[in-house]
């Protein structure tokens, strides 16, 4: 649910979360272990080497480059440059400038005046925000401009050229500064939620004796707001420099050129006078519990979590085979023990939501300790229930380890993950190779080909047994002891409430150490999902569609299926399916059912198993499958390998003939709802949406979002009858089944599975447009209590337009056209928001085709607010009069790009199809000779007569209360 990496990663724009998965534990338990079984194991810890296709290099100067030709997708390629500093090398007077020297980097450099490297970028098609980006954490900073197309190598030259002015060229110019100084207060705003507030408060409190304690990337306003330009050009030039340098470009270059220009432009780069070295900082052990209770008035639900911390890998053992021991070996304690917990959380009496244990970085920012976690969300009132259950189950596998039944299904599910990446390796797409460059950087990781990492994996996976997990576990859980040991419980405040305190958390812990516990009983049904084989259905009509190259095959129950081949990916292939129907078939008196009828069925079992024994019998097959209702169409969904085909066709079978109601899972889903939708009000982001809602819809129940008063309507019975109701007769159903498979084998399974299904062959028809959307000029500009001023702004404008594919191709133009100009306009120069969106889009109900416009911020500052609703009119105003040529192209460029890369997308085929069926409607064939065509003149055109000429105006403004 809540996770703490969000607030430890800051971006240039938008929000993005850090995932760097790194293995940990208690390093010396391990070791004890190793030492016990050494003769018999492995003598020794070879070295896993380096992929050779990838050329890896470091400069006199101590820069380091990896560099990779990789051609999916074809013709574009990824930049990157990484620093191994961040926020942890500021001092006191430069807390946030790691940050604010980030953002400086888009605003002025050597070759590049201004938003130069922006508005270069764009001209090559590369979207700011989404392919042109940066994020500062705590021990390091990174900048990518992705997606770049490789046609011209001057246009890749000139990305080298960026890079370079990032590491040594910055300009930092006072009045870019001045500038830049809103837009970051805007972004620590965003951000300031409930978590981001607990954390900064308590962050000294969790590392005592450290720097870390003091360095959240976001820093502190009073520096961002005044600080001396020399201050943050002292930390530029004091932290980046070669050495702690690496650059990483991957796609379909030339290897021999780009590491040329690499010499030739950072080749001369010296380090600054006032250079330093990055010197590790100690996060000390605790020979005490640390116990942090806090609480917060917009925290949705209490959480608490326990961590075990303890020593990370020495950097010299994380490229060899050590490694993968350590790396397997925690992962199945994790895996084994969230399986264990998912089926205690179903128990009626359970005190808690949720239970999830995962080994990472102590607190998810430190190299300098590791720890074991457990986070939970106990149910209200049960902390100190939920809290002597968390400690009772640690001790549970401490005492006894886990099963051979869980040791089977961990191990079966992280193999065929495993084996499901390394069915693709010959298809990875260049943000795969990313990582694995970077953390061998960063941390020394290695950087294996794929075959040496599977080859690792099953090695490993055959040669540790059961009683090596669990004889870890026994010594590595360290549960019993105060050492090293942290509580964090970060509560909702409100009037009334009763909180855990320090003494009380204590002496839960104490008489949970002195419980006996027992033994885990894993119960498992070891039979095939489906009993007896059903009567197979077969093709009567075999029809080929050549424009999108599929075959659709007619069924002896009127089901539809269209198949079609595909080399993207080895290791993929998607299903879905839809037929008229949908939610609108439904009244007021279901109106809860349907809003939460997909989490409903998610609790279901199938057949003779019930939803936590299916889970379990799924073990080791990578297999997805959910339906749903559309607003008028019933929807299937699934994804699955090759290997798995046939599993998949076996739950929707299932799903189709047998779902049964899990009364257990069910309930731990109302439980659930309960905790979160009670307190959903408590954010101040969700009156914006809920303002938006209501007016949009003209305040039609339907439409609402579920409330916890709603809660006393759903029934689990009622949910399974519309199930049955929408979900049984097949005969309407068309089927897409695109990927890697044989068209033999896939015919065979589409009679077996498909071609039983019952049929009625009732002939539904859709229901009317239900909505009706808002009208006339509507605006509501209301104040609302928050925590930290956090306005807001939404803007809708709707029109109206035919569903042709010009259309839709307009709405992008100008959606997109605007946003560059409104992040030119209010970000940029006003400083008046971090982050401002913009979009256009039709509507899709046949019958009626609406064209809307939608604009949305969060302000700065509540003194910004005006600011930015009139800068917002003025350019759509402009816009109306005249789109931006340069915008225009930039757009193009990008959307043209994007089509090429979509092209060789599943997913994309499946909307091209699903379309044309739906609408009738060719998206594909003039795709790219529609967005080559189009004019400014139109962009214009269109905003203004299919859009604003209507005078359909909603506006929606959230401020602050006094
Ligand atoms: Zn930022």
């Amino acid at each position: 649910m809540f996770t703490f990496a969000t607030v430890f990663t800051v971006t240039k724009q938008e929000h993005q979360i850090q995932t760097m998965k790194r293995i940990s534990l208690l390093i010396s338990a391990f070791l004890l272990f190793l030492g016990n079984l050494h003769a018999q194991m492995m003598p020794q810890f070879p070295t896993i080497p380096n992929d050779t296709e990838t050329r890896v290099g470091k400069l006199d100067n101590g820069l380091t480059y990896y560099l990779r030709h990789n051609e999916k997708p074809e013709h574009v390629a990824d930049f990157y440059i990484a620093q191994r500093v961040g926020s942890l090398q500021e001092d006191d007077s430069q807390r946030g400038l790691a940050h604010f020297l980030e953002h400086m980097a888009f605003n002025g450099s050597r070759h590049f005046n201004g938003n130069g490297i922006i508005d270069f970028t764009r001209g090559l098609g590369v979207a700011f925000g989404k392919d042109l980006n940066a994020y500062t954490s705590i021990e390091q900073t990174v900048y990518r401009i992705c997606n770049v197309p490789t046609q011209r190598q001057t246009a890749l030259d000139s990305c080298l050229l960026i890079l370079s002015d990032w590491s040594n060229g910055l300009s930092l110019l006072p009045e870019e500064i001045d500038k830049e100084r809103g837009v970051i207060h805007g972004e620590w705003a965003m951000r300031n939620n409930a978590i981001q507030r607990l954390v900064e408060r308590n962050l000294p409190q969790l590392f005592p004796g450290s720097k870390y304690g003091e360095r959240l990337p976001i820093g502190l306003m009073a520096v961002v707001d005044s600080f001396q330009p020399q201050t943050l050009r002292a930390y530029y030039e004091k932290w980046y420099h070669p050495e702690h340098q690496a650059i990483i470009v991957i796609g379909d270059i030339d290897v021999d050129h780009t590491e040329k220009t690499i010499k030739e432009l950072f080749g001369g780069i010296k380090a600054h006078d006032n250079a330093a070295h990055v010197e590790p900082v100690a996060v000390p052990d605790n020979d005490n519990m640390i116990c942090i209770i806090d609480k917060d008035k917009e925290m949705q639900y209490t959480m608490l979590e326990l961590d075990m911390k303890s020593d990370p890998m020495p950097r010299e053992m994380r490229n060899t085979q050590f490694a993968y021991l350590f790396n397997y070996m925690t992962s199945m304690t994790c895996s084994m023990f969230n399986e264990r917990m998912n089926e205690l959380v179903r128990e009626p009496d359970c005190p808690f939501l949720q239970l999830v244990m995962n080994y990472a970085p102590y607190i998810g920012v430190t190299t300098m300790k590791d720890a074991m976690t457990v986070e939970c969300v106990p149910k209200e009132g049960k902390e100190k229930e939920a809290l002597a259950a968390a400690v009772r189950e640690l001790r549970r596998i401490k005492a006894y380890g886990f099963t051979a039944g869980e040791f089977l299904r961990a191990k079966e599910n992280i193999m065929s993950q495993k084996e499901k990446a390394y069915s693709n390796r010959n298809k990875r797409k260049n943000d795969e190779f990313y990582g694995a460059c970077l953390a061998n950087y960063l941390n020394g990781n290695a950087m294996p080909d794929a075959d040496t990492d599977y080859k690792q994996w099953q090695t490993i996976s055959q040669m540790i047994p059961l009683e090596a997990i669990n004889q870890m576990c026994a010594q590595a859980v360290s549960i019993d002891e105060d050492k090293n040991l942290v509580l964090i419980c970060f509560a909702q405040e409100k009037d009334g409430a009763q909180y855990l305190t320090e003494a009380d958390a204590k002496k839960v812990i104490a008489d949970a150490r002195a419980e006996k516990v027992e033994a885990w009983v894993d119960n498992a049904k070891d039979e095939p999902l489906i009993a007896e084989m059903p009567k197979a259905g077969k093709v009567v009509k075999e029809k080929k569609n050549d424009t999108f190259g599929y075959t659709e095959l007619t069924l002896s129950n009127g089901a539809r299926v269209c198949l079609k081949k595909t080399d993207f990916k080895d290791d993929e292939i998607i299903l879905q399916g839809w037929a008229p129907g949908g939610s609108w078939q439904y009244g007021a008196a279901d109106y809860s059912n349907l809003k939460i009828f997909e989490n409903v069925v998610s609790t279901y079992g199938m057949g003779n198993f019930s939803n936590s024994e299916l889970q379990k019998a799924l073990a080791g097959k990578q297999c997805r499958l959910s339906i749903g209702l559309g607003n008028r169409y019933n929807n299937v969904n699934g994804n699955t390998t090759p290997k798995d085909a046939e599993t998949l066709m076996q739950l929707l079978y299932l799903t189709f003939t047998a779902p049964q109601k899990d009364e257990k899972t069910y309930a731990t889903l109302m439980n659930t709802l309960e905790t979160v939708l009670k307190n959903r009000d408590l954010q101040p982001e969700t009156a914006i949406s809920d303002s938006l809602t209501k007016y949009l819809t003209c305040d039609n129940e339907r439409f609402k979002q579920l409330q916890v008063s709603d809660l006393k309507n759903i029934s689990a019975d009622r949910c399974l009858e519309i199930t049955r109701e929408q979900f049984s007769d097949v005969s309407d159903y068309v089927f897409t089944i695109i990927g890697n498979f044989e068209e033999a084998e896939m015919q065979r399974l589409v009679c077996q599975y498909i071609g039983a299904l019952p049929s009625k062959k009732n002939g539904k028809k859709n229901t009317a447009d239900m909505r009706t959307l808002f009208s006339g000029d509507i605006q509501c500009d209301f104040d609302r209590k928050m925590e930290t001023p956090k306005p807001y702004v939404a803007l809708y404008f709707k029109g109206e337009a035919a569903h042709t594919l010009r259309n839709r191709i307009l709405a992008s133009f100008a959606g997109e056209v605007l946003q560059m100009q409104l992040l030119k306009e209010v970000r940029e120069d006003a400083g008046a928001a971090y982050n401002i969106g913009a979009s256009a889009y039709l509507d899709t109900e046949p019958e009626k085709s609406f064209a809307l416009l939608r604009i949305g911020a969060p302000i700065s500052t509540p003194e910004k607010v005006d600011t930015a609703l009139l800068l917002i009119d003025k350019c759509v105003a402009d816009m109306v009069r005249q789109a931006d040529t340069d915008m225009v192209e930039k757009v193009r460029a990008n959307l043209l790009k994007q089509a090429d890369i979509n092209a060789r997308r599943n997913n994309t085929w499946q909307g091209i199809i699903e379309t044309w069926y739906i609408y009738g409607l060719d998206v594909c064939t003039d795709y790219k000779k529609i967005v080559s065509e189009v004019t400014p003149e139109e962009v214009s055109a269109f905003l203004r007569d299919n859009i604003l000429k209507y005078d359909n105006k909603l506006k929606v403004v959230m401020r602050p209360a006094k």
